[in-house]
């Protein structure tokens, strides 16, 4: 099963609920290939769902969603895991090493590409200071990591999977100024040349996505550039 290597998103009318109550309503939207769409809204407007849309973990109930010609519910998720790279708001970390937490335990991720990514995103500076490097142990949830050492990892795991379709669910806890600007590094070097949607809450960001959609009660109720917003 192949994917395009740049495939175009495709969302037509979609539709969804947890319970009774209709979250996402006849939503489209289609990415084009290289587009970085800015997607913003308040609090409770759907913007998690639907990302959870997009990486499956759950189906929409009306409308279609495509990727690279595909229907998202015909592509194996092996593939879709490959394809689509999301960095939600809190990384997930588990007790094992920091190269295991890039890598997830996939066999088929070399070191070398553990190495390269942890340099390009930065985080390769706070790992060299460990006494074990890329072999550190992390505790239960990475609780030996600042949040700001932990958004870095979060963000190399996406890279090292390299997906053609990146979805950031920005983070709103708050790091120091050192650390803010490592992390804006490090997603602005994992953005280049990809296809992404980020769920926005910095201006910084809006003002660097080629569109912005602004979502509310589960619809997109306005799109354009950030200027004409
Ligand atoms: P925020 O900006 O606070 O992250 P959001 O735009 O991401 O908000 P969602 O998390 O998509 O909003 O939630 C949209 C609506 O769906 C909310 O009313 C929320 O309470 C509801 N919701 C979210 N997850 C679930 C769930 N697992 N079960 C039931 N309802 C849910
Ligand atoms: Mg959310």
């Amino acid at each position: 099963f192949t994917l395009p290597a740049r495939p175009r998103l495709v969302m037509q009318e979609v539709g969804f609920a947890y319970g009774e109550q209709p979250i996402l309503k006849n939503l489209s939207l289609t990415v084009e290939p290289g587009e970085q769409v800015a997607v913003v809204g308040p609090t409770g407007a759907g913007k998690s769902t639907l990302i959870k849309l997009l990486n499956r973990t759950y189906e929409p109930q009306q409308g279609i969603i495509q990727l690279g010609g595909q229907d998202l519910q015909n592509i194996p998720m092996a593939t879709l895991r490959r394809t689509v790279g999301v960095v939600p708001q809190e990384t997930f970390l588990f007790s094992g090493t920091i190269a295991e937490n890039i890598h997830l335990r996939d066999p088929s991720i070399p070191q070398a590409a553990v190495e390269e990514a942890a340099h390009k995103t930065g985080a390769m500076a706070f790992i060299a200071d460990l006494p074990e490097g890329l072999n550190t142990r992390l505790t239960e949830r990475g609780g030996n990591l600042s949040s700001g050492q932990r958004q870095l990892l979060g963000i190399t795991r996406a890279f090292v999977f390299n997906p053609a379709l990146l979805i950031l669910d920005e983070a709103t806890s708050s790091v120091d100024t050192i650390s803010e600007r490592l992390i804006q590094n490090a997603l602005q070097e994992l953005m280049v040349g990809r296809t992404a949607i980020v769920i926005a809450h910095r201006l910084n960001t809006i003002i660097g996505a080629d569109r912005v959609i602004v979502m509310h009660g589960g619809e997109i109720i306005q799109g354009g550039s950030h200027q004409t917003l």
